[in-house]
C-alpha cells in the first residue's frame, strides 16, 4: 500500500508535496524550550481547567519551579509580574487552556507490533506525549526493560511520560497459591508498582489478592469469561476493572448464551460473541453488581476506544492520521491474521456491528450509572491493537467518554484527578494545584467547547471571516466560512519541563517515512 502511494505521485504533485512539508516545517521549527528544563517556567495568561469539575477560570499565570507549580496568580497581578520578571521561560498561553496532564490507566510499551519490523519505541513515547499523557500505567509488559524505561523517564534521561508498572500476575493461571505468593513477593521487592490480573479460578484469585493487600499492591484486573467474574474481584476488593467483561458476566441469569461451535481460543468467535454479552444480561442483576463496585470502591477503567473497531469497522481503518503516522509494523500487525492479538476482521458483517453497537449503548450506560453513583471512572486506551495508534487512541477515548453521557468537564476529570486517584497520587497529581507536580498541557483552543481539540492530529475550526468561530455563529450575507485545522496540545509538560507537540509529532513521521522506506528497500531486495 505504502510503494503504490509513493510510486504513483507524479512529479507535479510530488513537488508541491515538498513545498508544503518545508512550509510546514518551518511554521513548527522547534522552540528552544523543548525538552529543556527551566528553573523556574512561567505560563502565561492561562485559562485553567482544575482537573476536578469545577467550571475553568482565568488568565491566571501558572508559576513552576524545579518541577512543582509553586504559584498561581490573576495574570494583571503584581504577584504574576513579579514571577515573569525572575522567570527563566515564559510560555504564552494567551487564548489557550491549561489542564493537568492526562493519566493512561491501561496501556502496553511495544517495541514491535508485526513479527520481524522493529518500531522505535520513541515512537510511542512521542505519540503519548502529543496526545497529552504524561502518566502511563502500564498493565502487562516486559518488566525489566518497563522498569529500566521508569527510572529514565524518572530522571528524565528519555522524553517519555512517567510510567507504572504493572506486571501480569505469572503462574496466575498455572501456579499453586503458595507459588503465585512466592512469585508476587519477588515481583515486589524488584519494584512493581501494581499488578495486572487476567482471568482466574477463584483460589488463585484468592491467593493473589490476599498477598497483593497484604504487601499493599494496587490490581487491575481483565476479568474475562472465567469461573470468576466481577463479584469476585469486587468481593475481594481489586482496584480496578479494565474493559467490560465480568460486570456484565456477574449480571447474567446463569452464563452468557453460546452457541455449540464456540471456541474461545478463536478470536473470531470470542470477539465477534463478547458483542453479545450485554443484550443478555439482567437489568436488576446489573443495577447490584455496580451498587458493589461503588460500595467496595472498586474504579471502572472502561477502555472504550479499543473495541471500537467491531463496531464500526470502515471507520477504524480509515482514521486521517494513518497516513502520515501510521508505523508499518503497526499497520501490519492490524491487518487480518489469527496470529496477532485483536486482529479478528474475517468477513466481519452488519449484524456483528449492529449487536457490538448495541453493546457499546448498554455499557455506557452502565458506566455512566456507575459514575453517577458515586463511581471512580478513568481512562485508558491499550492502544497498539484493533486499529487503535498510540496518543489517538486515548482521544478517542475522552470522546466515547462524552458519548456515554458525560460532560466535556466530566470526562477531563476522569483523564486528569481520577486517573491520579486510581494510581494513589492524589497528593500530587491529576490538578492544577499549587504544590502539585507541574503535569500541564497547553491546549490551542477550549477542549469543553470541543474534545478533539486534544487530538494530536487537531481537528477542523470553521472560519468566518478567517478568524476561528463557533460554528453556531450568525452568518450573514457577506460573510465567508471556511474550514481550517486548528487545536491540538502545543506544550505536554511533565516535571515542568516542556515538550512542543508539533515537534514530537514531526519526530514521529520521521520514524514513520524512514521505516516506510527501509521497507520499500527491504521488499525490492527480495
Ligand atoms: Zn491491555
Amino acid at each position: 500500500m505504502t510503494v503504490d502511494r509513493c510510486a504513483c505521485l507524479p512529479g507535479i504533485a510530488l513537488a508541491a508535496l515538498l513545498t508544503l512539508n518545508a512550509g510546514a516545517q518551518q511554521a513548527s521549527s522547534t522552540p528552544p524550550l523543548h525538552a529543556k528544563a527551566a528553573r523556574r517556567l512561567v505560563v502565561h495568561n492561562a485559562m485553567i481547567i482544575y482537573g476536578n469539575a469545577k467550571p475553568p477560570y482565568g488568565p491566571m499565570d501558572i508559576a513552576v519551579q524545579d518541577g512543582l507549580i509553586t504559584d498561581i496568580a490573576p495574570s494583571a497581578s503584581t504577584a504574576a509580574l513579579g514571577a515573569r520578571g525572575s522567570a527563566d521561560a515564559i510560555i504564552d498561553a494567551t487564548g489557550k487552556y491549561v489542564m493537568p496532564g492526562i493519566v493512561n490507566a491501561h496501556m502496553h510499551w511495544h517495541e514491535e507490533r508485526q513479527a520481524g519490523i522493529a518500531q522505535p519505541i520513541q515512537y510511542e513515547r512521542n505519540l503519548y506525549l502529543a496526545a497529552g499523557v504524561t502518566t502511563a500505567r502500564e498493565v502487562g509488559g516486559d518488566f525489566d526493560k518497563s522498569k529500566r524505561w521508569q527510572a529514565d523517564s524518572n530522571a528524565h534521561a528519555i522524553v517519555a511520560p512517567r510510567i507504572l508498572v504493572y506486571p501480569f500476575v505469572s503462574k496466575g493461571r498455572t501456579g499453586s497459591p503458595a507459588e503465585i505468593r512466592a512469585w508476587i513477593r519477588d515481583i515486589k521487592r524488584r519494584g512493581a508498582d501494581g499488578l495486572k490480573i487476567i482471568g482466574m479460578d477463584r483460589d488463585q484469585l484468592e491467593a493473589i489478592m490476599d498477598e497483593a493487600h497484604t504487601l499493599g499492591l494496587r490490581t487491575a484486573t481483565h476479568i474475562a469469561v472465567e469461573e470468576t467474574t466481577a463479584e469476585d474481584y469486587i468481593e475481594l476488593g481489586v482496584n480496578s476493572i479494565e474493559h467490560f467483561y465480568g460486570v456484565a458476566d456477574a449480571a447474567l441469569s446463569g452464563v452468557q448464551q453460546f452457541p455449540p461451535e464456540m471456541n474461545y481460543s478463536n478470536e473470531i468467535h470470542r470477539f465477534g460473541r463478547a458483542g453479545e454479552l450485554y443484550a443478555q444480561v439482567d437489568p436488576e442483576k446489573l443495577h447490584k453488581v455496580i451498587d458493589r463496585m461503588v460500595e467496595r470502591k472498586v474504579a471502572w477503567d472502561p477502555t472504550f476506544s479499543i473495541y471500537e473497531a467491531s463496531r464500526d469497522l470502515t471507520r477504524a481503518q480509515n482514521q486521517p492520521w494513518f497516513r502520515d503516522y501510521l508505523h508499518p509494523s503497526l499497520e501490519e500487525y492490524f491487518r487480518g491474521s489469527l496470529d496477532n492479538h485483536g486482529s479478528y476482521f474475517f468477513g466481519w458483517t452488519s449484524t456483528q456491528e449492529a449487536r457490538w453497537k448495541q453493546q457499546y449503548r448498554i455499557w455506557m450506560d452502565a458506566v455512566r450509572e456507575f459514575a453517577t453513583k458515586g463511581g471512580l471512572v478513568t481512562t485508558g486506551d491499550d492502544a497498539g491493537y484493533i486499529y487503535s495508534m498510540y496518543g489517538f487512541g486515548i482521544s478517542r477515548e475522552l470522546e466515547l467518554h462524552e458519548e456515554a453521557g458525560f460532560q466535556p468537564l466530566e470526562v477531563i476529570e476522569h483523564a486528569t484527578w481520577n486517573g491520579a486517584r486510581l494510581i494513589g497520587m492524589e497528593d500530587r497529581l491529576g490538578k492544577v494545584r499549587e504544590g502539585f507536580i507541574a503535569d500541564l498541557l497547553v491546549v490551542k483552543g477550549n477542549p469543553l467547547d470541543n474534545l478533539k481539540l486534544l487530538n494530536p492530529y487537531g481537528t477542523d475550526v470553521m472560519l468566518l471571516n478567517g478568524a476561528p468561530a463557533s460554528n453556531y455563529s450568525a452568518i450573514g450575507l457577506n460573510d465567508n466560512v471556511q474550514n481550517g485545522r486548528g487545536g491540538g496540545i502545543e506544550w505536554t509538560i511533565k516535571d515542568g519541563i516542556p515538550y512542543h507537540v508539533p515537534t514530537l509529532m514531526n519526530e514521529v513521521k520521521e520514524i514513520v517515512s524512514r521505516a516506510r522506506a527501509q521497507r520499500i528497500r527491504t521488499t525490492a531486495g527480495q
